[in-house]
């Protein structure tokens, strides 16, 4: 375990308020951080996320393995995070007993936020799923503009995303600003592997989607995840057969 990063000593930059540009300073800031926290461990990510923004703090999850791990270090180093996950009304039912399992074991609360209309409203709306016609509009609306919604009041979110699950995500900074959401972005993960969340999660008995044990690489909404292809990459069952890798959370603003 490297040693625990130092805290600096001089007061933050303030982060901008709604609608205002970040300054350079506060930017500056983030990166000297970022560069600072490549050294620390996991765990010490969120100790320095809880001990710099809490009560602010925000952690969105789909339930994949790194959430799970993360979730599970939540109650020692991060206790009051605010904790959602997009429920898009898509989600497979094993990943909604996963979060039950998750909540009870670590005694955690997680918002299920959702999107304005509910499946039926939206399909009979865009007169059938836009999943099939058009994905981006469907995240568009089901997570996008939820997360947008959420983060309005607070200062920064953190995910599970790893630089090595796929190219748009090999250069996120651990800290970073996320003009998309107008919110820090912290990815206490970014540097780790698959491989190293795995063991990890084994080792420590964190409950995890059994759709992974059935060939599941990536679970995210039933209609755009199939089992793995062969490949080798990890994304390749999302959105199968469709240009589109990303529901848009992590690209465009977000931290990249
Ligand atoms: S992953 Fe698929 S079903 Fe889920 S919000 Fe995106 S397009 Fe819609």
């Amino acid at each position: 375990m490297s040693a625990a990063p130092q805290l600096i000593d001089s007061p933050n930059p303030a982060p901008p308020v709604p609608g205002e540009t970040p300054s350079d300073a506060f930017l500056a800031d983030l990166a000297a951080e970022s560069q600072r926290l490549e050294s620390a461990t996991p765990d010490e990510i969120l100790a320095w996320a809880h001990e710099r923004y809490a009560p602010s703090l925000a952690m969105g999850t789909a339930f994949g393995p790194e959430g799970c791990l993360l979730l599970s270090l939540l109650p020692k180093l991060a206790p009051s995070t605010y904790v959602f996950n997009l429920e898009t009304g898509y989600q497979f039912q094993q990943t909604l007993d996963l979060r039950d399992r998750i909540c009870e074991k670590y005694g955690l609360e997680i918002d299920m936020l959702e999107p304005e209309l509910s499946v039926p409203e939206y399909e009979a709306l865009h007169g059938g799923p836009l999943y099939k016609t058009d994905p981006d509009r469907c995240c568009h609306d089901r997570k996008i503009k939820v997360l947008q919604r959420a983060a309005v009041g607070r200062t920064a979110w953190m995910s599970g995303i790893r630089r090595d699950q796929s190219p748009v995500r090999a250069k996120q900074p651990i800290v970073a600003w996320d003009r998309k959401f107008h919110l820090v972005k912290i990815s206490p993960l970014a540097n780790a592997t698959k491989q190293g969340v795995w063991t990890r999660l084994l080792k420590e008995g964190v409950p995890y989607n059994p759709l992974h044990d059935e060939g599941y690489p990536s679970v995210g909404c039933w209609p755009c995840t199939q089992k793995a292809d062969g490949s080798g990459d990890e994304r390749a069952g999302r959105w199968a057969g469709n240009a589109k890798t990303e529901c848009g959370l992590h690209t465009d603003g977000g931290g990249i």
